[in-house]
């Protein structure tokens, strides 16, 4: 059982002295980052192997009209060959990659790092022969198979940026995000089974291309050998094209600020935004960050549970971990198939150290009852990660609780699509964490908290307002596709000389950071500002809420009411009764301040495909102006909207 004190879980003494950093040394390390950044970057930069090594290490500008990003500007170096060739000579055997697929009837594979270089060269002279150059830019639209890691791989290895579009998004998404970026290749499979069910991935590319542009090449993936409708001029099979091409395929020598891919942020507060990447800085601080965070240690195995169409997956199923020689796992399936104890199943079967998830899976397995858990042998967990929203202490607790048997350290990472890689996290072996903050920063970032109307910054140590970041870190996006003016505006304008996260935070008197939500999602109520999350996690806390969103309304006397979307546990039925008792249950938890004027019974709530909630999309209904919902392409179940206008409380 893991200590607590004063309501904080500590690292055990064993942990803290086998892990890469204790409490001191974290402590020396974060000191020296943030003192020295050019001196500390430069030093850690070695741990990627450069063709021409760097002389310059940081030249950043977060000057207004002058946003610029460079990290080790004149050094060369490839990605793929950080990530597969230098593993050869020493760990040519060890699997790289374990694939368990959708059913567990089917055979899991194990790949080693020999057989990832050959397939990824394989795949790198097939795209070569499809007419892809360094520069040019490739989409992939893929199930969570191996082939999906050799496509990155492969363009990364011959200098094309990538561009992943979720696989379950729509032909239209995949269509405005083809057109975005004029891509020359897209990469998909004949069909996606996921849960037992099989999606036409190669139909919808064939719709979405259909729609933006007729030259288009696709690269199909043979995964399920069903049907698909074929176009003979434009289309080439993966598994024919590599018996004709070599498996040798020499890297290409990319600058440290060539792009290595772009990748849209996942639409919750707005359009979503092509954030751009690149080489260097990328991978130094993706592989730091994968081997900190987790301590990830030379045989253990790391999964990573998101898809690849996320940053999550791009920084820690792939990029992160084969950069640091380490054995990544990839799941195909989702965690209910063929039931509520899937993700448990494949924790004992490859016998899994790291385990990051999302607090949205973490809430939907705890409704499913602890006994999916207690069937399965957990015992190789090291340290246990979330990432994606806030987590619910209620929601920390369970995991903490019932998967880590009270016993595994939980790291609650806080970072987004722009950040590359981990921003505030607790370290497993140094870090004493608290249920539901995101605790410290990583080495060399710097985080502040502004007072949201006058930009200054607050600088006593129990604070809450805005969270900016005050200087740059290597993985930091470097600007929007093809639009460097959104860029500045987006992160740069709102408050001069900082990156603005969006997103708002409480500092606490141990200097602990509590991600309050969007800034957005902040409501002044009578004066009072209060962070949504707090009434939702009261909510959330009545035994017959599962699920809330709380939002915002222009009030005639208070400036801003509380509406309140609440989804109630499976069988339960909405009363006036029921709506009284949530009231008072809220106003006696938090306060009279915090007690919701509107509540609407929602059968279920809007939620990106990565499973966030859009609450922009609740604060239109709420104000009674749905008439222009914005950008809803990301949406996962567009009908749950139409039933909350239908239901709508406040009518003008
Ligand atoms: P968009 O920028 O298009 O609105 P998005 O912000 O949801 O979409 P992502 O980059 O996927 O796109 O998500 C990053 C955001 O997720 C963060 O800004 C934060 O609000 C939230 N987030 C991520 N991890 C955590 C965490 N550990 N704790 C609290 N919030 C988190
Ligand atoms: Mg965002």
């Amino acid at each position: 059982m893991l200590e607590t004190k004063n309501g904080m879980y500590l690292p055990t003494d064993d942990f803290a002295s086998k892990s890469h950093a204790d409490q001191a040394t974290y402590q020396a390390m974060y000191d020296s980052s943030v003192e020295d950044p050019e001196g500390f970057w430069g030093e850690h930069g070695r741990r990627i192997d450069w063709i021409k090594p760097y002389t310059k290490v940081k030249n950043t500008s977060f000057a207004p009209g002058n946003i610029d990003i460079r990290w080790y500007e004149d050094g060369t170096l490839n990605v793929a060959a950080n990530c597969i060739d230098r593993h050869l000579e020493t760990r040519g055997d060890q699997t790289a990659i374990i694939w368990e697929p959708d059913s567990p009837e089917d055979d899991a594979l194990h790949i080693t790092y020999k057989e990832l270089h050959a397939n990824v060269c394989k795949f790198a002279n097939v795209l070569k022969d499809m007419g892809v150059k360094k520069g040019d830019r490739v989409v992939l639209y893929m199930p969570m198979i191996p082939e999906a890691a050799y496509a990155m791989l492969a363009s990364a290895r011959i200098g094309a940026i990538h561009s992943i579009v979720f696989a379950g998004f729509s032909a239209d998404a995949l269509g405005a995000r083809v057109a975005g970026s004029n891509a020359k290749v897209v990469i998909t499979s004949d069909g996606a089974p996921r849960g037992g069910r099989v999606t036409n991935l190669k139909d919808n590319v064939n719709q979405a291309l259909n729609n933006v542009a007729d030259d288009v090449k696709c690269l199909v993936v043979r995964r399920t050998g069903q049907q698909v409708a074929w176009r003979h001029d434009l289309d080439v099979w993966l598994h024919e094209a590599a018996q004709n091409v070599s498996d040798d395929c020499p890297p290409e020598e990319m600058n440290a600020e060539d792009p290595l891919f772009i990748l849209y942020t996942s639409g919750s507060t707005g359009q979503p935004k092509g954030v751009v990447h690149t080489t260097g800085g990328y991978i130094v601080y993706a592989s730091m960050t994968h081997q900190y965070t987790f301590d990830y240690h030379d045989g253990d195995v790391f999964w990573c549970t998101a898809d690849v169409g996320w940053v999550t997956g791009h920084s820690y199923i792939v990029y992160g971990p084969l950069a640091n020689g380490a054995t990544t796992l990839m799941f195909e399936g989702v965690p209910t198939y063929p039931d509520a104890g899937r993700f448990w199943a494949v924790c004992e079967k490859h016998k899994v150290n790291q385990f990051y998830t999302a607090p949205t899976a973490i809430r939907a397995l705890m409704g499913k009852g602890p006994e999916f858990v207690e069937k399965y042998d957990l015992s190789d967990l090291k340290v246990l990660g979330t990432v994606g929203e806030p987590i619910n202490p209620e929601a920390w607790n369970w995991y903490h609780n019932v998967v880590g048997k009270g016993n595994v350290p939980i790291v609650d990472t806080w970072w987004q699509t722009e950040t590359g890689g981990h921003l505030m996290t607790p370290l497993p072996g140094a870090t004493p964490t608290k249920p539901g903050s995101c605790t410290l920063p990583f080495f060399g970032v710097q985080p502040v908290i502004l007072e949201p109307t006058t930009g200054e910054e607050i600088h006593t140590t129990a604070a809450e307002g805005v969270l900016c970041i005050k200087d740059s870190w290597p993985a930091q996006m470097r600007t929007v596709w093809e639009d460097h003016e959104r860029f500045e505006k987006t992160y740069f304008a709102d408050y001069k000389n900082y990156y603005f996260t969006g997103d708002g935070a409480r500092r606490d008197e141990d200097g602990y950071y509590w991600i309050t939500g969007r800034v957005d999602d902040v409501i002044n109520v009578s004066g009072h500002r209060m962070g949504t999350a707090e009434v939702e996690s009261s909510l959330v806390a009545h035994p017959k809420v599962a699920e809330s969103a709380v939002v915002g309304y222009p009030h005639a006397i208070k400036g801003q009411g509380i509406y309140a979307y609440v989804t109630l546990m499976n069988g339960v039925e909405p009363s006036e009764e029921l709506r009284k008792e949530l009231e008072t249950w809220v106003r006696k938890d938090i306060g009279p301040i915090a007690k919701p004027d509107l509540i609407q019974w929602a059968p279920g709530l809007p939620k990106t495909r990565s499973g966030k909630i859009m609450r922009r999309i609740l604060r239109k209904i709420a104000e009674d102006d749905f008439g222009a919902l914005g950008d809803t392409s990301t949406l996962a179940e567009p009908e749950v909207v139409e039933d909350l206008i239908a239901n709508r409380m406040n009518r003008h």
